[in-house]
């Protein structure tokens, strides 16, 4: 059990942050900013890395790395000053899951499509910043699945030690969490407090689907045992 890596997600998993005042606040920065050029509506945020929403969100503009690295830093700015602690919901058993996996001593960190600064953020308004100390971020690559083997390195250096790929597990709420866990063939609980169902979910294999992270002296412990 001791070898075992765990790699939260954020966005529906730990917590949630109200959707539409989320769209609502980037619409309006991106129209302050003169991105006008991309109809935004059909753009998913969900389970997708910052880098690329952003960059289907700036549309040919997000070609300019200047351009990008100004929105990048308006968006975040943007972020830390619109939400308020009513936009953010901890998740049920999130506390508790976290407090055990200390407890145990069973490393974890984060892998989130967020750009850092925005996941810390979001972190601090739930209270959960002070539990991690790494993570892969959305601002290091475009691609979700690029993402464990970022996070894999960060946590051999953080906890000196080696962890094999199929000793981490990801636990996260969309099929792209899952894709994500399957591409470098490490092992994936999904949760169903995001946006996708248990069937939707299922379809994608994980190992282990939860409707929420509560009592994980239960789940987590059996996952490990057997896992
Ligand atoms: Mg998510």
């Amino acid at each position: 059990m001791q070898h075992k890596l765990i790699l939260f997600d954020i966005d529906g998993t730990l917590l949630s942050v109200s959707h539409q005042k989320m769209r609502s606040m980037i619409a309006a920065l991106l129209q302050e900013l003169d991105l006008n050029e991309v109809d935004h509506t059909g753009i998913s945020f969900a389970g997708r890395t910052d880098k690329a929403i952003f960059s289907d969100l700036m549309g040919s503009a997000a070609q300019h790395t200047t351009r990008f690295e100004e929105v990048k830093h308006r968006y975040i700015t943007e972020l830390s000053r619109a939400v308020q602690p009513d936009w953010v919901e901890v998740h049920a058993g999130v506390n508790e899951t976290i407090a055990w996996c200390t407890e145990q001593q069973i490393p974890f960190g984060l892998l989130t499509g967020n750009f850092e600064d925005a996941a810390f953020t979001k972190l601090r308004h739930a209270d959960l910043h002070h539990h991690f100390s790494f993570g892969a971020f959305g601002c290091e690559h475009a691609d979700r699945n690029a993402l464990p083997a970022i996070a894999h390195q960060k946590a051999e250096a953080a906890f000196n030690r080696t962890f094999s790929q199929e000793d981490i597990i990801i636990i996260g709420d969309t099929p792209n969490d899952v894709a994500c866990a399957r591409h470098y063939k490490a092992q994936c609980i999904a949760v169903t407090t995001g946006p996708f169902s248990e069937n939707e979910l299922n379809q994608h294999r994980p190992d282990l689907i939860l409707h929420s992270m509560e009592k994980p002296e239960k789940w987590l412990h059996d996952f490990l045992r057997t896992a």
